[in-house]
């Protein structure tokens, strides 16, 4: 939660004397408030007033990194409702490998969470975690070995704490998250030195928070909340109330990321897929499904997309050229603006066109097409000028370029602004993009 001015004023020592670069002590805590400087530009802050104000100041939920190469951040939310403000870090999704299934199903879903990604709007959306499940049956470190290679993420979940050792020993680079029933004290020496994060279960909030709180006794505080509950709707308010009491009354010993395995509630892998879509919405940090198949990770890897967007900020794709189907020197430019929406639907209409073209995106700080050109960002200049930084007329034998009908405005000024390219106006409506094609000549 932002710390005001007030409370940080109230750790500074009033002497005006401007060292900070402020003329007082009370335009500095502003400044601070508003995160356009840092604490630490003020020398005379007691320790005390440091620790107390990083405190205050941290997020209500504890921010979890693992990961080598590519790092994933649990947890760290600050909000209730995406609508507040933002939420950050989107929930971590992954497959959970069980000892006993067979070799070949093993494989296969190992395979499949690596394999399926999608890219989209220039991100590349996929699956990041492997759980591995230990049932004493000999397998386990094999498998660890198996997803270690592979890059992902790890979660240990296991009672045997000498596997976990051996396991840690071949995965430590990852930062595996160890998930054990049994936290002895021989696991907590193993999780203190190797610096792991650790899942704790717990039926309620209650138990949760005490366990928490012994952890942190014992000086462990990347946690993250397991919510033992076998039936979907205790776990649903569980959740829901573990999050409440992490953000609205700041219980620490609540704010911290949240696992959620639905392979534990059903046995029905559909309906673990539903499970993992309810608590994506609803403050899941990292799901772990017992089966990866592309109709079931796809919409998730969309509705996480979707929730984890920020709500003030328009989602945008970027500048460039984009080419649709297989375009050559005599195929027509596409120009609109680097609104997602925008894009989808007007690569998705000229594809429908099964007229192979180019298609240009200026970026316009994610606005659509009429409202760019009202702001001034989507112009005959700028998009004159898009066409040649891009150098997309290198490509072609015939220059043509087809602007949006919405900005028929511009159509003279751009004809001045590129005179060697023809230049058409296309349709008012994308949905009208693949008759116009078949009519216009090019
Ligand atoms: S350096 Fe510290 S004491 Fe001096 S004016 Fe800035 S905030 Fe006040």
């Amino acid at each position: 939660m932002a710390l005001k001015p007030l409370d940080i004023f109230k750790y500074l020592p009033k002497t005006n004397c401007k060292e900070c670069g402020f003329p007082t002590c009370l335009a500095f805590a502003m400044q601070v408030a508003i995160g356009k400087t840092e604490l630490s530009k003020c020398p005379y802050v007691s320790e005390d007033g440091k620790k107390q104000l990083s405190a205050e100041s941290a997020p209500p939920i504890k921010t979890i990194s693992v990961g080598n190469k590519e790092k994933i951040n649990l947890g760290g939310e600050t909000v209730l409702y995406r609508h507040e403000k933002t939420f950050y870090n989107p929930t971590g999704i992954g497959v959970l490998i069980r000892e006993d299934i067979d070799e070949n199903e093993i494989e296969e879903q190992i395979n499949n969470i690596c394999n399926f990604q999608y890219e989209r709007i220039g991100l590349m959306l996929k699956g990041e975690f492997i759980g591995i499940e230990d049932k004493n049956l000999g397998k386990f470190l094999n498998i660890v070995e198996k997803s270690f290679n592979t890059g992902k993420n790890l979660v240990l979940i296991s009672d045997n704490v000498e596997n976990l050792k051996e396991a840690v020993r071949i995965c430590k680079d990852v930062r595996p998250i160890i998930f054990s029933r049994n936290i002895s004290e021989e696991l907590i020496k193993l999780i203190k030195e190797n610096n792991l994060p650790v899942v704790i279960n717990g039926n309620t909030f209650e138990e949760i928070s005490k366990k928490v709180e012994e952890l942190n006794n014992k000086g462990i505080e990347d946690i993250i909340i397991y919510p033992d509950n076998k039936e979907i709707s205790e776990l649903f308010k569980n959740i829901i109330l573990i999050r409440r009491g992490a953000i609205l009354k700041r219980i620490r010993t609540l704010g911290y990321p949240i696992l959620v395995i639905p392979a534990y509630l059903t046995t029905d892998y559909l309906k673990e897929a539903i499970y993992a879509g309810i608590f994506i919405a609803k403050y899941g940090s990292l799901i772990l499904l017992s089966k990866i198949k592309g109709e079931i990770l796809f919409p998730l890897l969309i509705e996480r997309l979707n929730i984890f967007t920020d709500p003030q900020r328009p989602m945008t794709t970027s500048e460039g050229i984009y080419e649709i189907g297989k375009p050559n020197e005599n195929s027509p430019v596409f120009v609109t603006t680097n609104f997602s929406l925008t894009y989808f639907i007007v690569s998705g209409e000229i594809e429908n066109s099964k007229i192979p073209s180019y298609l240009l995106i200026q970026d316009t700080e994610g606005l659509s097409v009429l409202t760019a050109w009202a702001a001034d960002k989507f112009n005959a200049e700028t998009i004159a000028n898009l066409v040649k930084k891009t150098k997309i007329g290198e490509k072609l034998n015939k220059k043509v370029l087809i602007i949006p009908g919405l900005v028929a405005q511009i159509y003279g000024e751009l004809e001045e602004e590129l005179p060697d390219w023809k230049i058409i106006l296309g349709p008012r409506e994308a949905a009208n993009i693949p008759s116009f094609l078949k009519n216009v000549e090019i």
